[in-house]
Formats: structure tokens, sequence, C-alpha cells
């Protein structure tokens, strides 16, 4: 049994992470990773996370019982106005089901599972548009559960930046009610968000076709430091009413990957229809899941729900995304100040959140690893939480000779 099973491949992530853990060269840098460093390269807990975890060990009535099905409800409640908004017009029609997911695949997953199980297809029966590119695990997820990926026009390479012409010309050309996963903001891989301007033209073109939004939103206050406004596209879909659902993580903001905190919210056009959608995601998820885990839950939940602890998050997210924002400022400088490499750099510092697509090619990543020693996908995307005050010199340094060769 099982000798006819094909060795699958091993996931080019990993894979990086493991070459890179394995290579004693003492200058090596890891930018393939999709996880926050601090400026010692070191993962970082969260300060309010650690005074949550301390609060909740201290707390003797708490047990291991399940949660509900469909998750805590302190933390489904206060994930939906993080990423909604207080003043969200679905979340006072109580017209918004939310239910807690394994973090943001599972609310990926559960989401399409969902579809698969009740939307009401056009002629594109069972076919997701993702943006060339997107996150990998994107085209597994849907694929999976027997939704077709097709893809859209995302990134030029000619501007490394948004191929804003051919992304709306999809969309019109696109059957009604066809799906479009979107990435709510910080665009990964390539760190290219639309502006408000285009995400309007994008939002008019979605609900004359009638079209599904699938926004997958996993990055928030990671990108910009500020949690309102990286939800902005989010909540302005709402506000046009695009039918969309959205699935959240607190692996990125919270510092709780391991932990896999995440929700799916599925926005209905009333009350009674987002009942019976929340009772459904309940009977997928009993079979999926059965009962989600607790502890990140309770962190995350707690944060939420405590006035002086969200400040205090608040604060640990605007370390995170400054420190992210300050290494994009200092590539730029360097690689146009310093080095006078040649070519355009203007997009690292347009680019926003952890990646960055830096515009070389397959060969020149290659290149950076086996000469350098530094770690990337062959794509040319940089994780900007892999660099840091003692690295980025020796990083652009190497990024000039890759250019220039
Ligand atoms: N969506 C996107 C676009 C992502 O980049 C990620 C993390 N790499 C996720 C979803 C989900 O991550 P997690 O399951 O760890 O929350």
């Amino acid at each position: 049994l099982w000798q006819n099973v094909p060795l699958a491949p091993a996931d080019s992530i990993f894979k990086l992470t493991t070459a890179y853990k394995e290579d004693t060269f003492e200058k090596k840098v890891n930018l393939g990773v999709g996880a926050y460093r601090d400026d010692d390269n070191k993962p970082w807990i969260l300060p309010v996370v650690k005074e949550a975890t301390r609060i909740l060990l201290s707390d003797e009535t708490l047990d291991h019982e399940y949660l509900p099905i469909t998750g805590l409800p302190e933390f489904t409640a206060g994930a939906a106005k993080l990423i909604l908004g207080l003043n969200s017009p679905a979340l006072a029609e109580n017209r918004v089901a939310s239910v807690q997911t394994i973090s943001g695949t599972g609310a990926n997953h559960l989401g399409a599972l969902f579809l698969t199980k009740f939307y009401q297809w056009g002629t594109n029966e069972k076919k997701v548009y993702l943006s060339n590119p997107t996150w990998a695990n994107h085209h597994a997820i849907f694929k999976n559960v027997g939704i077709e990926p097709v893809e859209y026009p995302y990134y030029d390479p000619k501007t490394i930046g948004l191929d804003f012409s051919g992304f709306i010309g999809a969309l019109n050309a696109a059957p009604e009610r066809s799906v479009f996963l979107l990435h709510g903001c910080a665009h990964n891989p390539t760190g290219v968000d639309p502006t408000p301007e285009q995400w309007a033209a994008i939002a008019d073109v979605m609900v004359a076709k009638k079209h599904y939004a699938f926004l997958d939103c996993a990055y928030q206050g990671f990108a910009s430091g500020d949690l309102d406004k990286d939800a902005w596209a989010v909540r302005f879909f709402v506000e046009k009413g695009v039918a969309m659902l959205v699935c959240q993580s607190f692996a990125k903001n919270a510092g709780l990957y391991g932990e896999r905190v995440g929700a799916l919210h599925i926005v209905s056009p009333d009350k009674e229809t987002s009942i019976k959608v929340k009772s459904q995601l309940s009977v997928l998820s009993r079979s999926e899941i059965s009962n989600p885990p607790t502890h990140g839950a309770r962190i995350v939940s707690m944060i939420l729900n405590n006035p002086s602890m969200f400040e205090a998050w608040k604060r640990d997210i605007q370390t995170m995304a400054g420190r992210i924002i300050d290494m994009r400022k200092e590539v730029f400088r360097l690689l146009t100040e310093e080095l006078h490499t040649p070519g355009n750099w203007d997009h690292i510092v347009n680019q926003i959140g952890m990646f960055s697509f830096t515009g070389i090619t397959p060969a020149q990543s290659q290149a950076l690893t086996n000469e350098a020693h530094i770690y990337l996908t062959t794509n040319g995307r940089i994780s900007m939480a892999g660099l840091n005050s003692k690295n980025v010199a020796y990083f652009c340094k190497s990024l000039d000779a890759v250019v220039r060769n």
C-alpha cells in the first residue's frame, strides 16, 4: 500500500529556511521567512502578549474545556469590530457571521468550503480569480475544495507596480457573479496595493458585475502601523455594498504565528440571512475541526476588549511596522545615495508590508543565494523583516553586485 504515492516537493519557503539554517557562513541572511524579526534577528514576543499570557496563566478559574464550535464569542465579536470598524453598518445591522478559525489559512479554507456548498455561481462555476502572483497557498487551498483558480493580472514587472488596467479589464471581462480574491492590505508577495482611488474603481466594477469579494487580510496594522488605515479597503467595500467575506489572521499583527488565531467574517444582506449563514459555518467547522483552539483566542480577546491593553498593542504594532518601514528607507538610501545601484528603486519605499518585490531576475536571486548566502524566493521577493541594522549594508552591497553583473 501507498507505494504509488508520488513524493511531493518540499514547501519552497520552508525549504529556504532549512537551507539557511544549514549554512555556516557568518553573514548569511534569511529573507524568505514570513515572520517578524527584531533588530537582533530574533522572533519578538509582543510585550502586550507577554502581559496577557501572564494574566491568563495566573487565572485559576480558567479551564481546558472546549470552546463553542464557532469560537470564543468575546474574541469573534472583538475581531469583527477590529476589521470592520466600530461604526460598521453591517455590524450595527447584525448581518455579519463571524467564526473563529485556524488562523488566516483556516479562514481561507472555511470561506472556500462555504462557497462550494452555498455560493450561487454564475457561469463561472467553482472558479476563483487569484491575483498573478499571489500567496502560493491560495492556489492549494481552493484546489483542495474543488474550486479552480484562474489568474487575473496584478503585478506589472515593467513598473514594479500594479497593472491596474489589466486588473480592471479582468474584472470587467469576468462573467457576472465571479469570485475575486483580493488582499485587503499589504499584498503578498508583491507589497503592491491599489490606491484608495483604484480601490474605489475596483469596488464599482465589483458591484456592477455582482462579483463576490473574497478578501484576505493577514496583515492588518502590520502594513502601515495603523489598524484602521490597513482596514480601509475592507470597510470601504462594506460601505459600497460589495458582496463579500473577510479572512482575518492574528499571526503577524500579534506575533501569534503558532497559536493559530483567526476569524472568518461573512457579510450578508440582512440579519435573517446572516443567522442561516452562521448556522452552516458552524456545521462545516464542526466536521473540520470540531472546536477551535483556546489559548490564542483568549490572548487576543483580552487585548481587544481591554482598552489599556489595546493601546499597548497598537504601540507594539507600531514598533514592528516602524522597524520595517525604517528598513525600507535604509535600503532605498543605500542603493540610491551610497551605492548608486543602476535602476529605479522607488518601489522599495512605495511597497507596503512585510514583503517587497525587488524586481530582480530569478538568475540574480539565485546569485544572491549562491554568492552572498542571502536566502530569498527566486521571484525576487524579500521579507523586510529579515533585514536589520547589522545586515542591511551587506544585503545592499550584495544586491548592488548582482545587479551590476
Ligand atoms: N493570507 C496571506 C496573504 C498570507 O500571507 C498569510 C500568511 N503567510 C495567510 C493568509 C495566513 O497565515 P496564517 O494562517 O498563519 O494566519
